[in-house]
């Protein structure tokens, strides 16, 4: 449904809840901006809990570079006593910003109240814009983003086609750039890249476009290209700018780039194609010893190495949305009751199918992506148990994984506060699942990050328990509240008496040190008899159920398959 003006239907708003479930978003605030009620698929639009709304107003919605666009338009709507229309995005579901249409209007009948419907129009823009603002809420650099640069591709490639030019596109990516926000911290990391962001644009002497795309990457796109050499040689120059030494603080500081690049209209149309095809330059580049630049080349179908294509297929993935999360229950092995479930991250290649996590993660580490998959994974859990929690399925906790670098990052008590604060839910139902060796990797800083985090309510445990060599002295220094036995453990559990010794050993471990014990990998009743008989009650596997989606997690709770464990 789409309304031209909000006057039509102002009469009936209040009346007619049914008006209220076809729009969008429909809201009453105040003048500041606050919440004094929200429509039901509003609030659903947006992704908070009802709860929450008192913390938040029509503000924190809107990204920052949208926000002065919301202030006028409010401001307007109380001078004039008009309806005032404005596109902007929303942040929905915490991750994805949808484009919408608001319409604010002053209530004469209510002084000092404001009413706002607004519209998804984000099928009607570019899909692209939306999710870029997901992965760039920053204005850091005061460039373009992707959702610009993507017009400008499209402008670039019109303007190509009537004249018989070519485009070139190039990607720069600055070589593990985590490597200096870990040395020097972030505002170090962001004044650097500030001013590889100005080199750039000298680069380009104010002719070229130039945009972010992703933290530490950039495009940029050269018009009327007259052979391969002329990007060649200009490659060759944005390098030498990034090499030039960068100083802060006294100190010098290097930066090497690899630089990705295609040609329109050789051999692709497609804008998508064409980001994609950098993408692949780019990984390429990485392979060229000394010589960081590569353009993309076409090669026969299945003749390009997996994880060549792998990285640069997951700068798209995220782009294109093709993550989810899927949730595994935890199970109390004498009632059959769920405990809390584990969210496990799932990529469905649009080619190859589901890819492992084993292998994504990991390729995320390498790739600077984890940070931001990590921290979407755990908003999304928080999110997840709300929403369960509105329709009667009330869990006493979600795991959700946390990587090596996401713990190593310095910004990673943030990203977990904010999403407690971004969902309101309560710490104390998520537990992070961290594995010993990361732990043990340099126990201190564990120490005294498990215990900045454990102020705030969220709780630990240990993941794959017994494949590292965790120190029985730090274990007990640790504020853990679980521990996971290695599903390798429990496999050959009916036959091997090694594993069986190993098992009681860590029951009588979490005994000792009060922690709650979990078993992975149950796949069979003899697994789980010789489980329960040894004294680990709470189970997780394929026997129980395996990680499913949401709405398929949803159905069985809803059907009685599944029963939450009464708190
Ligand atoms: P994990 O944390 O040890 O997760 C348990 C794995 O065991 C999951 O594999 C799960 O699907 C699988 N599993 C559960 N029950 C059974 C069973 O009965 N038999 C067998 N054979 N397997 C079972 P999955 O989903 O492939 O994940 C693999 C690993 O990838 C995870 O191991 C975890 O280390 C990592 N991972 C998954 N999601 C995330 C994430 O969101 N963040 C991070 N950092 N890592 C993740
Ligand atoms: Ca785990
Ligand atoms: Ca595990």
């Amino acid at each position: 449904m789409r309304l031209d003006t909000l006057d039509h239907v102002r009469a009936d708003v209040d009346s007619t809840a049914s008006f209220e479930q076809v729009i969008d978003f429909f809201a009453r605030i105040d003048e500041q901006g606050r919440f004094l009620h929200i429509s039901t698929p509003g609030l659903a639009f947006i992704g908070y809990h009802r709860e929450y709304l008192p913390h938040i107003t029509l503000r924190d919605l809107v990204p920052p570079e949208d926000a002065p666009l919301l202030d006028a338009c409010l401001r307007q709507a109380v001078q004039t006593a008009e309806v005032q229309k404005c596109t902007l995005h929303l942040v929905k579901t915490l991750t994805y910003p949808r484009l919408v249409e608001l319409r604010i209007s002053p209530d004469a009948a209510v002084p000092g109240q404001l009413m706002v419907v607004g519209h998804d129009v984000s099928a009607w823009a570019d899909n692209e814009q939306c999710l870029t603002y997901a992965m760039h809420h920053d204005v850091l650099t005061g460039l373009d983003n992707l959702a610009s640069a993507r017009h400008e591709i499209e402008r670039a490639k019109r303007e190509a086609l009537a004249k018989g030019g070519r485009v070139a596109l190039l990607q720069v990516d600055i070589d593990e750039f985590y490597r200096v926000n870990q040395a020097f911290g972030y505002e170090v990391g962001d004044r650097i890249l500030h001013e590889t962001a100005l080199r750039l644009k000298n680069a380009c002497q104010g002719r070229d476009f130039v945009a972010r795309c992703y933290s530490d990457a950039f495009l940029i796109l050269l018009r009327d290209v007259p052979d391969r050499n002329y990007v060649e040689a200009f490659a060759r120059r944005v390098s030498d700018a990034i090499q030039r030494p960068y100083s802060h603080d006294g100190q010098t500081l290097q930066l090497s780039v690899r630089i990705g690049a295609a040609i329109f209209p050789d051999p692709v149309n497609d804008t998508d194609q064409l980001l994609n095809h950098v993408d692949e330059a780019l990984a390429l580049a990485g392979r060229n010893r000394g010589y960081s630049f590569a353009f993309y080349e076409r090669r026969p179908a299945g003749s390009r190495p997996d994880t060549l294509r792998l990285e640069s297929d997951l700068h798209s993935g995220i782009r294109n949305g093709e993550f989810s999360l899927y949730y595994q229950p935890i199970v109390d092995a004498r009632s059959g009751r769920v405990a809390g479930i584990e969210a496990l991250m799932r990529w469905h290649h649009p080619v190859l199918g589901a890819v492992s996590p084993e292998i994504f993660i990991s390729l995320a580490e390498s790739a600077g992506l984890i940070n931001f998959l990590g921290g979407w994974a755990l908003k999304n859990t928080c999110m997840q148990l709300m929403q369960w929690d509105a329709r009667g399925i009330h869990l006493q906790y979600a795991t959700v994984n946390v990587s090596a670098q996401q713990f190593r990052d310095k910004r990673f008590p943030a990203i977990v506060r904010e999403a407690f604060k971004l969902t309101g839910l309560a710490p104390r139902r998520i537990i992070l699942e961290i594995t010993e060796s990361v732990l043990m990797e340099d126990p201190d800083h564990a120490k005294e990050l498990l215990e900045e985090l454990t102020d705030l309510g969220v709780r630990f445990a240990v993941d794959d328990f017994g494949t590292g060599y965790s120190s029985l002295a730090y274990l007990q220094s640790f504020p853990l509240a679980a521990l996971k036995i290695d599903r390798r453990f429990i496999s050959d559990l009916p036959v091997s008496r090694n594993d069986q010794a190993i098992v009681a050993a860590i029951v009588g471990l979490a005994r000792t040190l009060g922690l709650s014990l979990v078993a992975e990998g149950v796949e069979t009743e003899e697994q789980k008899n010789l489980l329960l008989s040894s004294g680990c009650d709470l189970i997780q596997g394929w026997l129980v159920c395996k990680a499913l989606p949401i709405n398929e997690l949803t159905r069985k709770f809803e059907a009685g398959e599944l029963l939450p464990l009464e708190c």
